[in-house]
């Protein structure tokens, strides 16, 4: 009604020549689209869930925005609601990447679209676009950051490390892992690394719900098991929360301190107790993915169907989901430690100085 009305007066306005309206001003209304999130638990996808608000506002859409507190049949019923409001597109960040055809079925029934968000979504052929970051590459760089520590490209070693994967119900976590053996099992195989624990391979070393506290407690047993002679040297870590889990564990045991170092560890999503942790000289490392650009190539894919045009992608080949394979726009994720931090977090506005400082 009152839209109306207003729609109404400045048409009234403009027809009597008082002013012009900007064209944007009337056509800021295409429409609803849902956005269906993790958790809260984790201020990535905090940040994730404001900047597709944001960006979905600054291209005229309405967002209706939900979380799903890690828990699946809660995801699922979220989902199944937003489609009865008849979104144009929804855009999900899976927990469990295969427990969603039926609700994308009705909601291809509906018409809608569907973008999967970071997480690819498995065993449907309703998901139209899939928008995330280079996941193999994440790993690589988490990979690399160890190589680089210990030195293991001038013939370093022999070091021993710890591997710890992410929850095996979500894709990427198989990416992450993957991407990092790329670089870590040519120094397995030639003994520079030895994993003491023999733990390897995503079934062993997988993270249910990316769970720090199941990560603390593996890397306590780990290390009461192995390492009450030896010491451990690194440990894969493919997400900070997971990484905060198994710093607590190796300081409980005395790490950290001058006679016994804190080994390599890696993390990803440059969250901010992570930071701090870097500065503090605990964490080694973890890689940014800058979700401002993850929306903004979201709302991009989204705003493209809208208009029957073909959203842009640079990845075709990649991510087979069970059914077929999802066109995927891959961004760069970067490696952040103690000497870029500055460069890639405050200068780019991500962080300001003072949240980590
Ligand atoms: C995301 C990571 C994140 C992890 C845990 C993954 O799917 O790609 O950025 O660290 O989930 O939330």
């Amino acid at each position: 009604m009152k839209r109306h009305f207003l729609k109404r007066l400045l048409g009234g306005l403009a027809a009597a020549g008082l002013f012009c309206i900007p064209a944007l001003a009337l056509s800021q209304d295409k429409g609803l689209v849902a956005v269906s999130m993790p958790t809260k638990s984790s201020a990535r996808w905090i940040a994730d869930g404001s900047n597709m608000v944001k960006s979905l506002g600054e291209k005229g859409y309405k967002a209706d925005l939900q979380y799903a507190d890690d828990d699946i049949p809660n995801q699922l019923a979220q989902i199944e609601n937003m489609v009865t409001k008849g979104p144009k597109v929804l855009v999900i960040a899976a927990i469990d990447g295969s427990t969603l055809s039926d609700v994308l079925q009705k909601a291809a029934d509906k018409g809608i679209k569907v973008i999967a968000y970071d997480r690819l979504i498995r065993g449907s052929k309703n998901v139209d676009y899939y928008a995330t970051f280079d996941n193999f590459q994440v790993g690589v760089l988490q990979a690399q950051s160890i190589e680089k520590a210990l030195d293991l490209k001038a013939g370093k070693g022999p070091f021993n490390i710890e591997l710890f994967g992410g929850s095996p119900d979500d894709n990427n976590a198989f990416f992450f892992y993957n991407g990092a053996m790329s670089v870590l099992k040519p120094y397995i195989d030639s003994g520079k690394l030895v994993v003491r624990s023999k733990q390897m391979g995503m079934e062993k070393v997988g993270t249910l719900r990316w769970d720090g506290a199941v990560a603390q407690a593996r890397m306590d047993n780990l290390l009461s098991a192995y390492y009450s002679k030896e010491r451990v040297h690194a440990v894969l870590s493919p997400y900070d929360g997971l990484s905060i889990g198994i710093l607590s564990s190796l300081k409980g045991v005395g790490y950290g301190s001058a006679s016994l170092p804190m080994p390599v560890v890696t993390g990803q999503d440059a969250e901010v107790p992570s930071m701090k942790s870097i500065l503090r000289k605990e964490q080694t490392s973890t890689i940014f993915k800058d979700t401002r650009e993850l929306a903004k190539v979201t709302v991009s894919m989204v705003d493209a169907m809208m208009a029957g045009k073909k959203p842009e992608v640079n990845d075709t080949k990649t991510y087979e989901n069970g059914v077929k394979v999802v066109p995927s726009y891959l961004l760069k994720p970067v490696s952040v430690d103690a000497s870029n931090w500055k460069a890639v977090l405050v200068d780019s506005g991500y962080y300001k100085e003072s949240q980590i400082k």
